[in-house]
């Protein structure tokens, strides 16, 4: 199944277009996007099999999946290559910040750069789909509703300012964390620890790697996670980015306004961003 934010609309995405999830379902579910995570095991049974009237859609009528959701956790050099092109070891635990919630967009549209140091990562997001507590890894998949694709921009110089620095805030500028197009649940994924990610600055690839380099799973994070903090349905987990940023780049390379961003995750989509100045 795939789940979109249609003009503040929750909407089933089908090959004919989307179906309005409100008016499917006679009012059951929906009609916000975010209302959907505290009942998903509901509306997921649901909607396996519901039907409705298609229609066509622009993308860019289509907003950010979760658009509010309560807390957003994102890791940090969670893929072996890009510790090791940011010059540093693996972490022992997962190294966990935050994008706060005003950094959400949703897949298109423009972004505006905070300075000249605005770097692109593309992440896989994971959506918590249920109240998640001391979860074991084994039952870890069963707490996650789907995934989504996610660009962790970031700040270099406001995020390495200080000693130590602290991630967060060089993270969480106004449309730093877009996500979209959709949120695809995990049966639609042959392999959902094994997918294509890729960023491009207009033409040029940047990065292309894929999710099965994760130094930590999707289970591994839930389960740790889960063993400080209590997730919440439709909490996001921003899973880490692969090397070819632009920080780890000799010399290094950051966006500039005018540049379109173009994030893609194999069977999620693309979200396209145009930069602009500050
Ligand atoms: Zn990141």
């Amino acid at each position: 199944m795939r789940i979109a934010n249609l003009r503040n609309r929750l909407v089933i995405i089908t090959d004919e277009g989307a179906i309005d999830v409100q008016a499917a379902s006679d009012g059951r579910f929906g009609p916000a996007p975010e209302s959907v995570f505290d009942d998903w095991k509901a509306f997921a049974e649901w909607a396996r099999t519901a039907t409705g009237e298609a229609h066509p859609f622009a993308t860019a009528d289509l907003g950010a999946p979760v658009p509010a959701p309560r807390q957003v956790f994102a890791i940090g050099l969670n893929y072996a290559r890009h510790a090791k092109e940011s010059n540093l070891p693996l972490p022992p635990k997962p190294m966990i910040f935050t994008k706060f919630q005003s950094s959400i967009t949703g897949p298109t549209g423009q972004i505006q750069l905070s300075g000249d140091t605005v770097d692109w990562e593309v992440e896989l997001v994971a959506v918590i789909g249920a109240a998640a507590r001391n979860v074991s890894e084994a039952d870890a998949w069963s707490y996650v509703a789907g995934f989504t694709a996610g660009q962790d921009l970031s700040d270099r110089t406001v995020q390495n300012t200080g000693s130590p620095a602290q991630f967060s805030m060089g993270k969480s500028f106004p449309g730093f964390a877009p996500i979209g197009p959709m949120l695809v649940t995990l049966d639609e994924f042959d392999d959902p620890n094994d997918l294509r990610v890729s960023t491009l600055v207009n033409d040029e690839v940047r990065q292309d790697s894929r999710t099965s380099d994760l130094v930590f799973s999707i289970p591994e994070l839930v389960s740790y996670i889960s063993g400080i903090v209590t997730l919440l349905p439709g909490d996001l987990i921003f899973t880490g980015t692969p090397e070819g940023v632009g920080l780890g780049r000799s010399p290094q390379l950051y966006l500039s306004p005018g540049e379109v961003l173009t994030t893609t995750i194999e069977g999620i989509g693309t979200m396209q961003h145009e930069m602009v100045a500050s």
